[in-house]
């Protein structure tokens, strides 16, 4: 496109994130990534588009064990007995952590899908491989990955408190055609 500070017909630099953040609720474990992905111009800086980046990833269920049985493996033999939902509602807090940083993601789709006609019938699809560079797509955005921290703080009548600890990878990704991005009007 055109640069309107330099004038001149330029590409894009690589994308700036730095506007982009990665929160999470630490009761819910719902992380929001939000903000603005920019494409400065390659030879002079200036910001020429933008993507608004506003996404919503559930993680809750993401962990390899759900909160009443990791506490059944951590506490149940303290207790003497497995816990039912009902003791973990009860004497459990449960809270989410997120380490995870917004990155500048780009990527090029060199295939097209194209459907597999057998006696005019489609009967399936399958990747093709574009010859061409003018016809393949790039694609730019913001990718998140990372880790989600879940803590259970448990609270033993007539013992001590204790903790329990799991990890699950976190992943998001927002992107789309550069041609996609709005303007920034200079
Ligand atoms: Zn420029």
């Amino acid at each position: 496109m055109r640069c309107p500070d330099c004038n001149k017909f330029v590409s894009f630099d690589e994308g700036n994130v730095d506007d982009v953040e990665a929160d999470i609720d630490d009761e819910s474990g719902t992380v929001t990534v939000s903000g603005r992905v920019v494409l400065p111009c390659a030879e002079c800086g200036t910001e020429l588009k933008e993507l608004a980046v506003d996404e919503t990833v559930e993680t809750a269920d993401d962990f390899p064990r759900t909160v009443l049985a990791a506490v059944n493996a951590e506490c149940g033999a303290k207790l003497g007995s497995a816990v039912t939902q009902e003791w973990v509602d009860a004497n459990c807090k449960v809270r989410y952590e997120l380490d995870a940083e917004p990155e500048f993601h780009e990527r090029v789709q060199a295939t097209v899908r194209v459907a597999i006609k057998k006696k005019g019938k489609v009967i399936g699809h399958k990747e093709k491989p574009i010859k061409s560079s003018r016809y393949m797509k790039t694609y730019k955005g913001v990718s998140v990955t990372g880790t989600v921290t879940r803590t259970v703080h448990v609270s033993i009548p007539g013992h001590p408190g204790t903790e329990v600890v799991d990890e699950a990878p976190f992943e998001s990704l927002a992107e789309d055609q550069a041609s996609a991005f709005d303007e920034i009007a200079g």
